[in-house]
């Protein structure tokens, strides 16, 4: 499926039109992305704010200004936000979290919805969270392939393969809705690395799924091998077949449209949401800090208002033949499933 040209390529997006339409239905949840601080521990190489990444201006969101943000969601109906940042496993960074966590629960008389993205840590900590108020939590496995991972990290302990595969597995057995996914396009990464990805998912029944182009930066280690990448238009199509693979193999999952794909072509999340995504992650970071989370370069809308972000979302969601799921969670029907409730 991952090599499919000409027609096979639309037979393989066809095939996840239909998928998608008979077990989520043409709806698209809305979760509000709040990437409160760039402030990381680790090294990942191929990470714009790797900690040793000297051209960042590290910024670190105020109670007051994530709690606004929240209740923008709230307001707006989004049904469900998303807290991500760097990794920092500090007793203070738990503690804070945990403390937003009951803070959000309570501004929004406990209709949003909170996922966590904030990388490994301790059990404890994700038993905290959750029971705080975080239902969800995305931790890309980035690369399912433990060689692969070897070579997109420095060799220690904050950095080792199993540690991240056991977050994973722990999240699962706490009770979140466990979200995963991995960069498409990398250096050193082959068409069977991707297939395998898509195993591994399905192995691991994950719940849902964020998944997008690997996008080099210049101030990170990976840079040196941008001359063996494949072209932007390359991994941006991969990433597609990526996308509509998984929604014929994981029928009742949820998948986003990972903002990465729009640094490449400007519809490209609608694009993911036509082949089989389901969930699409507005910016409602105060646009002041967003130029400070360059994850990877060309990320898209830094300069816009929540307020532009959703107006202009609904009509490109619209292009794509869908309608925004105001007001509801969205949860992933697989975990339902999975979970038997
Ligand atoms: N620190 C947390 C969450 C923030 S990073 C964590 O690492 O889990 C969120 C995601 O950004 C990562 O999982 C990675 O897949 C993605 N990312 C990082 N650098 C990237 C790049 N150069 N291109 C595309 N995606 C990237
Ligand atoms: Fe930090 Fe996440 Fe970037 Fe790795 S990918 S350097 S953990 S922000």
């Amino acid at each position: 499926m991952l090599r499919a040209e000409g027609d096979d390529r639309l037979a393989l997006f066809r095939r996840a039109v239909e998928v998608k339409a008979q077990y989520v239905q043409n709806k698209v949840y809305f979760r509000g992305l709040i990437e409160f601080s760039n402030i990381c521990l680790k090294n990942c190489f191929y990470c714009g704010i790797r900690r040793d990444s000297k051209n960042v201006r590290r910024y670190n969101l105020s109670d007051e200004e994530i709690l606004g943000a929240a209740r923008f969601a709230y307001e707006n109906d989004y049904g469900s936000i998303v807290l991500q940042s760097g990794e920092v496993d500090t007793p203070a960074f738990v503690e804070r979290v945990d403390s937003l966590l009951r803070r959000i629960r309570e501004l929004s008389d406990g209709a949003l919805r909170v996922t966590l993205s904030l990388g490994e840590q301790a059990e404890e900590t994700f038993r905290r969270w959750f029971e705080s108020g975080a239902h969800r939590y995305l931790l890309r496995i980035e690369a399912s392939n433990p060689e692969l991972y070897r070579k997109l990290h420095p060799h220690d302990e904050r950095h080792r393969f199993e540690r991240r595969l056991e977050a994973l597995q722990t999240l699962q057995r706490i009770g979140y809705q466990t979200g995963t996914g991995v960069m498409i396009g990398l250096p050193l990464q082959r068409m069977e690395d991707l297939a395998d990805d898509l195993l591994f998912m399905q192995r691991f029944n994950i719940d849902m799924v964020g998944m997008g182009p690997y996008i080099e930066h210049r101030d990170t280690p990976l840079y040196a091998f941008r001359a063996k990448l494949l072209p932007l238009a390359e991994r941006f199509d991969l990433s597609l077949k990526m996308v509509a693979a998984l929604r014929i193999l994981m029928k009742d999952i949820n998948i986003a449209a990972a903002t990465a794909l729009q640094a490449i072509d400007k519809l490209g999340r609608e694009k993911a949401i036509q082949v089989g995504a389901n969930v699409i992650m507005p910016n409602i970071t105060p646009g002041e800090y967003r130029d400070d989370y360059a994850l990877y370069e060309n990320k898209p809308c830094t300069d816009e208002s929540p307020e532009d972000c959703k107006a202009c979302l609904e009509a490109r969601i619209a292009i794509a033949n869908s309608t925004v799921a105001y007001g509801e969670w969205g949860d992933s029907l697989h975990y339902g499933r999975r979970t038997g409730g």
